[in-house]
């Protein structure tokens, strides 16, 4: 069987740089649609039409049975919701996870948002801890892509961020285990895993043409979760809150680039003292 190396060339990373910025574009849409009395469809659309109006196509309706540009995952939902008619209301912790393919090329991308409630500004607080700190997770690991010489010390990163953050009311973050982040390229999912925890593996050498989604799932309780009725929406089994972050990150031979990032990574870095360079 033919495997196709997980490391891209030059020129093959060059080339996801559009699709990556078309995806970005797609969720500050999606954000700037999340209000109160929006429905999830409306979000969805929203990122849709900035997808088609770049000239790129939406990667996740190339998902077997899979419908929609988005997904949209709202309070105890974590991951894989599905856009439709329900409504926002003030103070949800809303998840979208978007992507787009353009020229053969795919960009994957996540943020989570929050609709404002100036009535319950505790639990707005405690979702924003569990948004940031997930947010920052994903950013340790992206940081530590820029280092480490294997894989596994990515997960290793985010998990340890999280365990060095936790929670101000108490108890641990609950780090998803069954789902993952993953190479993308040619098609969105690709070789090797990306686990957001530490693994006994070491995995796949991270050096200069790896490109990977880096997205941790969190919640604010247990990290157990079910799949809803729909077949697709994973939920908290203890109803707690969950958030998704997610960047396309491109390593190569001058450093690192955040494909999925308006500015390449440059805030999300800057902490960690690294500054993105696009692909040459
Ligand atoms: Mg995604
Ligand atoms: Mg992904």
């Amino acid at each position: 069987m033919f495997r196709r190396s997980i490391y891209k060339t030059p020129a093959q990373l060059r080339a996801m740089i559009e699709p990556g910025f078309i995806t970005a574009a797609s969720l500050d849409a999606a954000g700037a649609a999340i209000r109160a009395g929006a429905t999830t469809a409306d979000v969805d659309a929203a990122a849709s039409a900035t997808v088609v109006a770049r000239g790129a196509e939406s990667n996740f309706k190339l998902v077997r049975g899979y419908h929609h540009t988005t997904c949209i995952s709202v309070n105890e939902q974590v991951v894989h919701g599905i856009p439709g008619s329900r409504v926002l209301e003030p103070g949800d912790i809303v998840s979208v996870d978007s992507g787009a393919q353009f020229r053969g090329w795919n960009g994957d991308s996540a943020r989570t948002f929050i609709v404002p409630d100036p009535e319950r500004t505790e639990m707005i607080a405690r979702r924003e801890e569990l948004s940031r700190a997930t947010e920052r997770s994903m950013w340790a690991g992206i940081a530590a892509m820029a280092s480490v010489s294997h894989i596994g010390e990515i997960g290793a990163a985010i998990q340890e961020h999280l365990e060095a953050n936790p929670p101000s009311a108490g108890g641990d973050w609950g780090i998803l285990r069954e789902y993952v982040g993953h190479g993308i390229g040619r098609k969105m999912h690709e070789a090797p895993s990306v686990f957001n925890y530490r693994t006994p593996d070491p995995g796949a050498e991270v050096k200069p043409g790896l490109v990977l989604a880096i997205e941790p799932m969190v919640t604010a309780g247990s990290e157990q979760t079910l799949i809803e009725e729909d077949d697709w929406t994973i939920s908290t089994v203890d109803g707690s809150d969950g958030s998704h972050w997610e960047h396309s990150v491109a390593l190569h031979a001058d450093g690192i680039w955040v494909l999925t990032a308006p500015d390449g990574g440059a805030a999300g870095l800057a902490p960690w003292g690294i500054t993105p360079t696009p692909p040459a």
